[in-house]
């Protein structure tokens, strides 16, 4: 049997087809997980959306010249 620590609560758990929650433990250790991956990905595209708009007035800028 195949028994792994769950990345978010490290219970031990079972690696089988079985557990449809894999690499989680349960929904619950998913769930978790997704949230604060979607989090991270929300701050990023935040962080982007500020890039093009500096690099765009730097564009218009030296097109209207
Ligand atoms: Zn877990």
């Amino acid at each position: 049997m195949n028994k792994y620590n769950c990345p978010t609560c490290q219970n031990k758990t079972e690696l089988s087809k079985k557990n449809i929650f894999r690499p989680f433990c349960s929904k619950r250790c998913q769930n978790r997980d997704l949230g604060s991956w979607a989090e991270e990905k929300y701050s990023i595209a935040e962080n982007d959306l500020n890039l093009p708009l500096e690099s765009k007035n730097i564009y218009n800028d030296d097109s209207g010249n």
